[in-house]
This record gives C-alpha cells, structure tokens and sequence, in this order.
C-alpha cells in the first residue's frame, strides 16, 4: 500500500473503525435505477446492499446534492468520505457521474466512495478514477454461478435482460474483473456480502479466497434481512454472523461498519 492509499485509509471510516473516531461521512442519494434484480430486495426501499430495508431516500440531483457537501463542509469540519451509495444502483444511472463530477472540481480533497453491484464497476473506471473515487464497496454473494442464480432474479446487460445461470455467470465474471481492476488502479475495494442462510451461508470461504485474491481489501458479512422473494427465509443469528466472520478472518480482514453507519441513521449495512 502506498502513501495516498494509506492516507485514505486512515480517513475512511467505512474501511477502518479507528478512523470513525475522527472523521465521518456522507451520502448522496442520487441513484435510483438499478441493474439487477437480487432476491432479497424490494426495490420499495432503499438498496439493500448498503443501507436498511424499511427506509426510502428521496432521490436528490446532482445540483441538490452538490448544495447538500456545501452545507455539511459548512457545519462539520470532520468530514472526510462523501459516497454514492443507492438508493439504487450507483453506476446505472448517469446523475453518478455528474455528482462525482461536479463534487470533484468544488472538492478535490474530499474522498469519494460508492457502492455498487459490480456488474459496471470494470468499464466505470476512468471515469470514477477521474472524479476522483478513491474507495468502492463491491456486494459479492456468491463467486458460484448455481448458488448465485438463487440469489439473482435477472442480470440487465448492454440492453440485453439474463436469466439463470447466464446472468448469475456474466454478473460474477464482471464483479471479480471489477475488483481486480480497481485493485491494480489503486483503488481500495471493500466487498460487503449478504450471509443467506440455506443459499450461500457454506460458500462464503470461497467468496472470501475469490475476493481477497483478486484484491480486495477488506469483507463485510451483512445479515439478511427477509423481505422480496426471500422473505420466508430465517435471519442469520448472531452466533451464525459471528462464527461466521471469524471463520474468514484469516482469509481477509474482516469489518462490521455497523456503528459507522449508524451515525447517518440509514446505513446499517455498510
Ligand atoms: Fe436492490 Fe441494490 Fe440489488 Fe439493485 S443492487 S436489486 S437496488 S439490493
Ligand atoms: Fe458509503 Fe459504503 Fe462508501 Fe461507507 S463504504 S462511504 S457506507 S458507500
């Protein structure tokens, strides 16, 4: 890890739980399309990987969220992280970029963070890297196409909808080119995944070795909340997230965000 790496590091409080001490974060809701269908959203609420089933963000554009940075530079000197993150998918919808864009040229110091499915992560690169994203949180469920197309309904790709195996296939291969790209650019990548009891909850090690190996930072094992197509399915318990977590942890360094996140009063799960 170089300086800037390092330096960002220690300024993220998503990536690391020392520097929520000090310093915190925004977000902008300025996404509200998506690309995918994952079972266990409904896409009522707000995107399930990074923020808490029940709660529903107005969209704000790109001008409003812009205008949001201002103020909150105004009232708190400590911020630090200004993410993307939903309310749905952050790179299907262009007002992203154009937020990213616009943040970049008033607040070139400030570092940018989004969250995302990964399906586009891999070709939103230059871009992301020229507004100055310094950290993504990539959600990877599964790195196997059989358990994935349980947890996928439809892959939408270069205006083409994929189904079953094909989606889940293509939806892997882009998350972990994704990865590996944004790793060798100097991006740190943080990889949330959803613990599925019954779907993928004993192929997570697999998950853990796939990511870690193709650069990813640090994991984030996220309890499913039932709702959508998976709304019958039983919660993780805590002893299950628990033993989870540790298993993996000497595969790659693992973090609960949850107090962090706490801070906004929507994101739990990031
Ligand atoms: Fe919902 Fe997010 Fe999955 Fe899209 S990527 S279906 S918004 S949880
Ligand atoms: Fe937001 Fe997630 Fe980035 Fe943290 S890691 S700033 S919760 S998008």
């Amino acid at each position: 890890m170089n300086r800037h790496e390092k330096s960002v590091l220690n300024q993220h409080p998503c990536f690391n739980r020392a520097a929520a001490r000090w310093f915190t974060h925004i977000h902008l809701p300025v996404a509200s399309g998506c690309n995918i269908k994952c079972n266990y959203c409904s896409r009522k609420f707000d995107c399930v990987n990074e923020n808490a089933p029940g709660f529903i963000t107005k969209t704000i554009s790109p001008r409003e969220a812009l205008k949001k940075v201002h103020n909150m530079m105004r009232q708190d000197v400590r911020l630090r992280v200004v993410g993307v993150a939903g309310p749905g998918e952050a790179l299907a919808d262009k007002e992203t970029m154009d937020t990213l864009s616009m943040l970049h040229s008033c607040y070139p110091n400030l570092i940018k963070c989004i969250s995302t499915n990964g399906l586009m992560l891999e070709e939103s690169l230059d871009l992301l890297q020229e507004f100055g994203v310094k950290t993504v949180t990539v959600t990877v469920n599964a790195i196997d196409p059989d358990i994935a197309r349980k947890i996928y309904g439809w892959v939408f790709y270069k205006n083409k909808p994929h189904y079953g195996f094909a989606g889940a296939s293509l939806l892997i291969d882009k998350q972990i080119a994704g990865i590996r790209e944004a790793n060798s650019r100097g991006i740190l990548v943080k990889v949330n995944t959803v613990l599925i009891p019954g779907i993928n909850d004993i192929h997570l090690k697999q998950v853990a070795i796939t990511v870690r190996k193709a650069g990813a930072f640090v994991m984030n094992v996220i309890p499913l909340v039932p709702q959508a197509e998976f709304s019958l399915l039983p919660a993780p318990s805590g002893k299950m997230l628990y033993k989870t977590r540790r298993e993996l942890a000497p595969v790659i360094r693992q973090t609960d965000c949850r107090e962090q996140c706490l801070q906004d009063m929507r994101k739990i799960y990031c």
